[in-house]
């Protein structure tokens, strides 16, 4: 089997769909069923019934497109993105998952190869939060994860729900039917830029990503007692700011004091109430970010959170009140994908590093019904999410041939 991967047709077709957007070029703005999110489907959809591809589409508007296996009743090796992007990002977070499975699976029918498992290009729905609040909403109903009872009560800012505007959208059915029956993937395999520096500072063309770190997280609210700046002495304050501040720098040191790097620990937004030069701070709004590669560790940061609000509050008489507002596992990779993809690297004499995946991709959910890895390029300054997000064509190109030798392993 020879794979010829077309660059060119890969990179207009970046290009062009860079254009369906909310926003003038070069920034990307499409939002889960917006009309530049239809369109962008309708694209995709088109593209890939010319490569011979038959298209479904289900309740929530995750795409399947399949090409064939000589045992269709096999289970499926399934790759693919998303094509939504949050306001102001750029051409290639996702997009380059979903093109280059596209062109993949066109190199391999090129190439005369015919697989035995069928296999399966996926564009996931809203895999962004924008509008939603919820990341990864397809995947996260797919592996059921999500409930559909507890999706069809989301809703966006204009007070629409989930259930109306995909409706609207043109996906009837029950999103009850989202979810897949385990043993539906034999493998599923993710391209992506990387979103990170790694691989650009190390110079190395690919990353075979092992792990896939989860966040977890918490609103804390602290009451204390405000009051005249002057007026209240020190020994009778109930400083609810000061309180945080304890609370935030005990947080940073658990996390360091985890053992292992892949402990990271955000506070993100700190509202001050009521947010006078003169007047103690009486609340104090935190919430807070908790990511691990590992659940039980990730766990006992949470515990010892914990024990630390307690023990503030009782130490400063403040009422410290949390609530956990998500707490998603993180994901091992399959050790047979990863095998498969470090084979294709050393096929092709290409330099790999395993890695970590830091952010959270569909990848995550869909580790709940079926094994998967992911495969991470470079991208300049480990920029992403951002309009001057860039993956030179080589990059996509090569990943995409490693992604095409990785599924034609997979579907033998
Ligand atoms: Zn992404």
């Amino acid at each position: 089997m020879s794979l010829t991967i077309d660059r060119d047709r890969l990179t207009s077709e970046i290009e062009a769909l860079a254009l369906i957007s909310e926003a003038e070029p070069p920034v990307v703005t499409r939002v889960v069923f917006t009309p530049s999110d239809l369109k962008a489907r309708a694209w995709m959809k088109s593209h890939c019934e010319e490569a011979g591809l038959s298209v479904r589409e289900d309740a929530v508007g995750n795409t399947f497109a399949r090409w064939n296996g000589s045992d269709p009743s096999a289970p499926v090796v399934g790759t693919g993105s998303h094509v939504d992007a949050i306001p102001n990002a750029g051409k290639y977070d996702g997009v380059v998952g979903v093109l280059g499975g596209l062109e993949a699976i066109r190199a391999l029918q090129q190439s005369g190869f015919r697989p035995r498992h069928s296999i399966e290009l996926l564009i996931f729905t809203s895999e962004e939060p924008t509008r939603f609040g919820i990341g990864c909403l397809g995947s996260r109903l797919l592996s059921n994860t999500l409930p559909a009872d507890s999706a069809r009560k989301l809703s966006d800012n204009d007070g629409a729900t989930l259930d109306e505007v995909r409706r609207k959208a043109g996906f009837a059915g029950e999103l009850e039917q989202v979810k897949l029956p385990q043993g539906y993937y034999k493998a599923f395999v993710e391209l992506h830029i990387e979103q990170g520096p790694l691989l650009e500072r190390k110079q190395v063309p690919l990353g075979v990503v092992t792990k896939i770190a989860a966040p977890a997280s918490l609103r804390v609210s602290i009451e204390g007692s405000g009051g005249h700046a002057g007026g209240v002495l020190m020994p009778d304050r109930r400083d609810a700011l000061c309180a945080a501040a304890e609370l935030i720098l005990a947080i940073e040191n658990t996390a360091r004091s985890s053992g292992t790097i892949d402990t990271v620990a955000t506070v993100g937004i700190c509202d001050v109430f009521p947010g006078a030069v003169n007047s103690i701070p009486s609340r104090v709004r935190l919430t807070v970010d908790i990511r691990d590669t590992d659940l039980q560790r990730r766990d006992r940061v949470m515990c010892i959170i914990g024990d630390t609000c307690h023990s503030i509050s009782a130490k400063r008489q403040v009422t410290v009140h949390r609530e956990l507002v998500n707490a998603d596992a993180p994901a091992d990779c399959a050790p047979t994908i990863i095998e498969a993809l470090a084979q294709s690297c050393r096929k092709y004499d290409l330099n790999f590093i395993p890695m970590v995946s830091r952010a959270y991709h569909d990848s995550l959910f869909m580790a709940r019904i079926a094994p998967v890895a992911m495969l991470f390029i470079p991208c300049r300054n480990g920029y992403s999410h951002r309009p001057d997000e860039y993956a030179s064509p080589e990059d996509i190109a090569r990943g995409t041939l490693i992604l095409a030798e990785t599924l034609a392993a997979l579907s033998q």
